[in-house]
């Protein structure tokens, strides 16, 4: 293992870094609130099976508004004790840490601005920010051809690719685009630093085991 060796780690931004369903269902309410059959969006509770419930005056452009909106990234939190663990994964040096996601033109170029002002030692390089204007899924073509990096996302989708630590994460539960997936499912970031670090002492040990040639 060359000195100084980092892991790659990528991370998607919507549902991961930051609650994005939290602001799908404030940006609705606040839009609504006073329509005679509004009843509140739960934001956790969206994407279920039965999500129209929770939305039934919102129309397909509504998300899409959201996601352009500065209502979004002016108010969008990040998920518990995701900002204190990517802030520990940086520190710990072990790590090259990129955030990948999905959006609109427009979309994006608010996300990369709230990448730099919030996850400042993110190099510019690791944001990588895929332009779709109807943001279908799926990010293999833009991750290493190797297997060896960790990669974090909350749609089963985005984790068809070549690596070996895949996570899934669900911090909602099951919903209709992770029911499939049958590798490790996370539901919170502390758990996340921990599986890092266990793949980076593995990854370590493995190379020491086979420069010894055992
Ligand atoms: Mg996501």
């Amino acid at each position: 293992m060359k000195k100084n060796y980092k892991m790659d780690v990528y991370i998607d931004y919507d549902d991961c870094v930051v609650n994005s369903s939290s602001m799908i269902a404030a940006y609705y309410n606040n839009k609504y609130k006073d329509h005679p059959v509004f009843s509140p969006a739960i934001g956790s509770d969206i994407y279920y099976y039965d999500g129209r419930k929770q939305m039934p005056l919102a129309d397909k452009k509504d998300i899409l508004d959201v996601f352009n909106s500065d209502f979004f990234f002016e108010n969008c939190k990040f998920m518990p004790y995701a900002e204190i663990v990517i802030n520990n994964l940086n520190n710990y040096g072990l790590f090259n840490l990129h955030i990948i996601s999905i959006g609109t033109k427009e979309n994006i170029a608010k996300k990369r601005k709230w990448i730099k002002e919030n996850l400042p030692f993110i190099e510019d390089e690791n944001i990588i920010l895929i332009e779709r204007a109807d943001c279908a899924m799926g990010k293999s073509e833009y991750l290493p051809k190797h297997s060896n990096f960790i990669i974090i996302d909350d749609h089963e989708e985005n984790l068809e690719n070549n690596s070996m630590f895949r996570i899934l994460f669900t911090p909602f539960g099951e919903r209709d685009y992770n029911k499939h997936f049958e590798g490790i499912r996370l539901n919170n970031w502390l758990d996340f630093e921990l599986y890092c670090l266990s793949c980076y002492s593995y990854i370590e040990k493995y190379n020491e085991h086979n420069k010894r040639g055992n």
